[in-house]
């Protein structure tokens, strides 16, 4: 499978950063690393594991280290044999040293031109908001979506913890995007029920649910999704380290793909689970006896998710065609 190209939609750029990256800017050893930046098994729900994000955002603070984010994240895409990706992140989280958000988005759309030259892999920005936040912080993020719109930018995305945290603040982002049409997709249904799904497909009208995998409790809803073609980026071993399901056999990953819902693989914050797409493919093939078919099934779906135009779509499709067969 390592050699295989892949497809990646769902990645965090602030729960990524290497060993490598993290031991430049800090003297830790491997021991330390893995303590303070990977989730650990002690780590007990969604609300626990996203708290490890905190250590890694304090290391995305100036230009240089955003911009060497971006590499060791394409370094990561090269080991994987990723071909396209879409990198998301929150605009407001890197201001603590002075950069404004909108500086953050330009430095990232920059070091993405730079990195696809360098690495032949394509990549994409998608800019994400918080549940925590207020209508006025959404708001700001949503304008800096629309103004890059036509550079680097793809999508707003909504992310964090939905156990905590309502959807109603960003209700109105959301209908601007429908209007303007800027690409709308959200975490949801990753540890509440099928009804945070509804829910956020009604109000915020999503061509992409992040994880989404708590759809498979209701059968009404992955028939919906069937239908209107609602792609989920679905982020296995990520569930697992959160406590949503207590291993592989039990996540509803193959269920949701053999009903036919349109399902991808994804890593969501390689470090914090401490994983890589390869080690995902890995362990589908180990515990559900996935087959090249499978993987090339699952590829296909993310990129006719993905936000690039027919026409590349097209030419990635042949690719993945070729490549599997
Ligand atoms: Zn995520």
């Amino acid at each position: 499978m390592e050699n295989l190209p892949k497809i990646e939609l769902h990645v965090h750029l602030d729960c990524c950063l290497s060993y490598d990256f993290v031991a430049k800017r800090r003297k830790i050893s491997h021991e330390d690393f893995i303590k303070n930046f990977v989730a650990g098994d002690s780590c007990s729900s969604l609300t626990d594991h996203l708290s490890f994000v905190r250590n890694e955002l304090e290391l995305l603070q100036t230009e240089v280290d955003l911009r060497d984010a971006i590499i060791d994240l394409f370094n990561q895409f090269k080991s994987d044999n990723v071909i396209y990706a879409e990198i998301r992140f929150c605009p407001l989280l890197h201001s603590e040293k002075g950069l404004t958000p909108e500086e953050v988005v330009k430095i990232l759309n920059d070091a993405i031109i730079e990195c696809q030259e360098l690495y032949n892999i394509e990549a994409n920005l998608i800019l994400a908001t918080l549940r925590e936040y207020s209508p006025e912080q959404s708001q700001l993020i949503y304008d800096l979506a629309k103004k890059n719109k036509h550079k680097k930018v793809v999508a707003i995305d909504l992310a964090s913890d939905e156990i905590k945290y309502g959807i109603g603040n960003h209700i109105g982002i959301y209908k601007l995007a429908m209007l303007d049409n800027v690409n709308r997709i959200a975490h949801a249904g990753e540890v509440k029920g099928p009804e945070s799904v509804w829910e956020t497909i009604e109000n915020l009208n999503p061509s992409r649910i992040g994880h989404g995998v708590k759809s498979i409790e209701d059968s009404k809803l992955i028939d919906y999704l069937i239908e209107k073609k609602i792609h989920l980026e679905v982020c296995p071993s990520s569930n697992l380290k959160s406590k949503i399901y207590p291993n592989l056999k039990e996540h509803p990953i193959n269920e949701l793909y053999k009903r036919g819902v349109s399902v991808g693989i994804n890593t969501d914050g390689r470090t914090m689970t401490y994983t890589t797409l390869n080690n995902e493919y890995q362990n589908l093939i180990n515990v559900f006896g996935w087959e090249k078919a499978d993987f090339l099934k699952c590829n296909i779906n993310s990129i006719s998710a993905s936000f690039l135009d027919n026409d590349k779509k097209e030419r990635y499709i042949k690719q993945l065609i070729n490549s599997y067969r």
